[in-house]
C-alpha cells in the first residue's frame, strides 16, 4: 500500500513475529544499532519455537569440539550437499554452514542464550557422506530461569497442558535425571527453570527485553507500506481492531511462520495433503501474502518440516485445533504404520521430515494418495504411549483396539488380509532383528526414539503378535512450512522480476528454506532460522533510511 496519513509509531526495523528467528533479528538488529520494535500477533510470545523442543542444528559449532566432536566445513558441505537433489542454492548453504557457528557464539557471548552438546543424537540421515553418526550438531537448551522474565513468564507460548519440568532434555534423554537430587530439582523448581523451546524463548525475549526493544503483542502485520520507488518503508499492522501504521525506516523484516494453518495456501503450494500442523495456530501465511503483494520471487513452496500427527480429541490451542507430532510411538518395538490396504510403504523410525515425503506417494491407476489415511499398528506389549495415552485397558476410544488383526482391520476400515499378510512378513523380519522391505533398524538414527534398554535394531524391532491389537490415524503433518520470499544471503527479499525489494528481509519458516526438502538433524528447522535470523538483524542495522 501507499504511504498513509499518518504513522503510530516510527523505528529503524520493524520485526514481524516473536519466534526464534525474529527474535534473534531484533537483536542483532538493536546491537548494531537500529531502533527496533517487534510486532507479535498473538497475545502470547515465542510461536512455534517455545512449543518446539528448542534444539539447535549447528554443524562444526564450538561445543562440539570442546566435548571431543570432529566437524568441518567441508564435512557439513558434504552432508547438506548428498541432500540436495539438486534443489539447495550454493551460496545460501554456505552461508548456513559459516555463519552459523558465528551466530551461536555471539548469542551466547551476548544473550542468556546458554546450549550444550546433545549427546549421542544422530544427525537424520547419520550415514551420508559427512553425516555424524554419534551426534554433536544438535545442542540442547541449558536451564532457563524464567523468574528473570518478570510478568514476561507468563506469556511465553506454551501448549495449554505443558507441564515444566525442571531438567533438560539430555538429561531425560539419557537417563541422568534419575540422579538429580530431589532438592536441587525443588531449587529449580523455586526459580521456575525451564528447558527446551521454553528455554529458548524465554532466554531470548529477555535479551530483547534487556535491550528495551518493546515488543508489542496482539499486533497483526497485515500489508507492506511501500514508497514510490518501491521500497519498503513500514507495515500496516491490526491492534484493538484498528489499522497502526508502523513506519520502518531502514526494513521490515518478516519473520512470521509458515503457512501451515492457512488452507487456501496449504492447497495452493504443498506438494500432497497435509492436515495435521503442530506449531502456533497464528502462523497463518501472513508473511508470505504480504511479500506476494510487494513482488517477491518465491521459493521451496511444496515443502514444510513435515512430520506425522494424530489429532487428539480436545486439544485446543486458542481456539484451533492442533495435532500431537508422533517419534517414540513409530520407532519403538512392535509398531507398523500401515496404508488402507494393510501395507507398510516405509521404514517407520526414520526421521520425521523423511517419513513425511512417503504420505505423498500417488498411484496414478487408483488416482489416490495410497498411503493416506494411515494407521498405526501395535499389540499389547507395546510400551510407548500413544500421543500421551497409554496403550491397554484405560487407552482412551481413539485408539481402536480389537481381540484380532482381521477384526482391527474391520474396525478401521482397512484390508485385513493386507494388515494380516504383513504382520505376518514383519515378525518373521523382526524376530531376527531384520527388516528386507524397508531396512529399519540399519541406520543410527533408527534407534535414538526407540526403546534404549535393547540392543539395536532391537531398539526398534519387535514382533506385533500379542492381542488385543491397537490402531491410532496418522495424518500427513508439519512443524511448519518452509516456502516463502526468496532471499539473496543477507536475507534480503529478491524480486520475481530480479534484483533485491529495497529494505524488506525474511528469515525462519517465512523464506524460502536454506535446506531445501532436507532436515539435517535435530534442530534443522531453528539453527537455520537464527543464523538468518542474525545476518538478517545486523544487515537490516545497516541499511540506509529509505524513508526520512
Ligand atoms: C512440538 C514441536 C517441537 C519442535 N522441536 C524442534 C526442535 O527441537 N528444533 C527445531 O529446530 N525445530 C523444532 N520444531 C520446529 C520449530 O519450532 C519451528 O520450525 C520454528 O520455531 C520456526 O521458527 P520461526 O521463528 O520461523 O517461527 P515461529 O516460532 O512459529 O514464530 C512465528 C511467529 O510469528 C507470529 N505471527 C504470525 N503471523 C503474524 C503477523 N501477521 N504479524 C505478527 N506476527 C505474526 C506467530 O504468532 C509466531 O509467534 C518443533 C516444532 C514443534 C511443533
Amino acid at each position: 500500500m501507499a504511504l498513509p496519513e499518518r504513522w503510530d509509531m516510527e523505528v529503524d526495523v520493524a520485526v514481524l513475529g516473536s519466534g526464534a528467528s525474529a527474535t534473534t533479528t531484533a537483536i542483532l538488529a538493536a546491537d548494531n544499532g537500529a531502533e527496533v520494535a517487534v510486532l507479535e500477533r498473538a497475545d502470547v510470545v515465542g510461536g512455534t519455537t517455545a512449543l518446539s523442543g528448542g534444539v539447535l542444528w549447528v554443524p562444526n559449532n564450538h561445543h562440539m569440539a570442546e566435548a571431543g566432536f570432529e566437524d568441518s566445513r567441508e564435512d557439513a558441505l558434504a552432508y547438506l550437499n548428498s541432500l540436495s537433489l539438486g534443489m539447495m542454492d550454493d551460496e545460501l548453504v554456505e552461508t548456513l554452514v559459516d555463519t552459523g557457528p558465528e551466530m551461536l557464539r555471539y548469542m551466547e557471548d551476548n544473550t542468556p542464550v546458554s546450549l550444550h552438546v546433545f549427546e549421542g543424537y544422530p544427525d537424520y540421515h547419520p550415514e551420508n557422506p559427512g553425516g555424524k553418526p554419534e551426534g554433536g550438531r544438535s545442542l540442547d537448551n541449558d536451564l532457563f530461569p524464567f523468574e528473570e522474565l518478570g510478568s514476561w513468564a507468563e506469556r511465553i507460548n506454551h501448549q495449554p497442558d505443558a507441564v515444566f519440568f525442571p531438567a533438560t532434555m539430555l538429561e531425560i534423554d539419557t537417563g541422568q535425571v534419575e540422579a538429580i537430587p530431589q532438592e536441587v530439582l525443588e531449587a529449580r523448581r523455586a526459580r521456575d527453570m525451564r528447558s527446551t523451546g521454553q528455554a529458548l524463548a524465554g532466554s531470548l525475549i529477555k535479551g530483547c527485553l534487556d535491550r528495551e526493544i518493546p515488543v508489542h503483542t496482539a499486533t497483526r502485520a497485515r500489508e507492506l507500506i511501500l514508497d514510490d520507488s518501491d521500497a519498503v518503508v513500514g507495515v500496516r499492522a491490526e491492534r484493538n481492531g484498528e489499522d497502526y501504521f508502523v513506519k520502518a525506516r531502514k526494513a521490515v523484516v518478516i519473520a512470521s511462520g509458515g503457512f501451515e494453518w492457512n488452507e487456501d495456501l496449504v492447497k495452493a503450494f504443498l506438494r500432497g495433503p497435509m492436515t495435521a500442523p503442530t506449531s502456533s495456530p497464528e502462523n497463518e501465511g501472513d508473511g508470505l501474502l504480504m511479500a506476494m503483494d510487494a513482488g517477491a520471487a518465491l521459493g521451496n513452496m511444496s515443502e514444510a518440516w513435515w512430520i506425522p500427527g494424530i489429532h487428539v480429541p480436545g486439544d485446543e490451542m486458542r481456539g484451533r485445533t492442533f495435532a500431537r507430532l508422533i517419534l517414540a510411538e513409530r520407532t519403538w518395538p512392535r509398531s507398523i504404520i500401515v496404508n488402507r490396504y494393510g501395507k507398510r510403504f516405509m521404514n517407520e523410525a526414520a526421521n520425521y521430515n523423511a517419513v513425511g515425503h512417503a504420505f505423498h506417494t500417488f498411484d496414478p491407476n487408483t488416482f489416490e494418495f495410497i498411503n493416506l489415511p494411515a494407521w498405526l499398528i501395535v499389540d499389547s506389549r507395546y510400551q510407548a504411549p500413544i500421543a500421551r495415552h497409554p496403550v491397554g485397558p484405560d487407552a482412551p476410544d481413539w485408539i481402536r483396539r480389537a481381540g484380532t488383526l482381521a477384526e482391527l482391520a474391520d474396525e478401521i476400515d482397512i484390508d485385513a488380509a493386507g494388515l494380516e499378510e504383513t504382520v505376518a512378513r514383519f515378525n518373521e523380519g523382526a524376530v531376527r532383528g531384520e527388516d528386507p522391505d524397508f531396512q529399519r533398524g540399519v541406520s543410527a538414527y533408527d534407534s535414538y526414539n526407540g526403546d534404549r534398554s535393547q540392543e539395536p535394531p532391537f531398539t526398534t524391532l519387535g514382533p506385533i503378535d500379542t492381542p488385543p491389537y491397537y490402531a491410532a490415524l496418522i495424518e500427513s503433518g508439519a512443524l511448519g512450512t518452509k516456502g516463502g520470499p526468496k532471499t539473496n544471503a543477507q536475507a534480503q527479499v529478491l524480486r520475481a522480476r530480479g534484483g533485491v525489494i529495497p529494505g524488506l528481509y525474511a528469515v525462519g519458516n517465512a523464506m524460502a528454506g536454506v535446506t531445501a526438502m532436507v532436515y539435517g538433524g535435530a534442530g534443522g528447522t531453528l539453527g537455520p532460522g537464527m543464523t538468518f535470523g542474525y545476518i538478517a538483524g545486523m544487515s537490516a542495522a545497516r541499511e540506509p533510511d529509505h524513508i526520512a
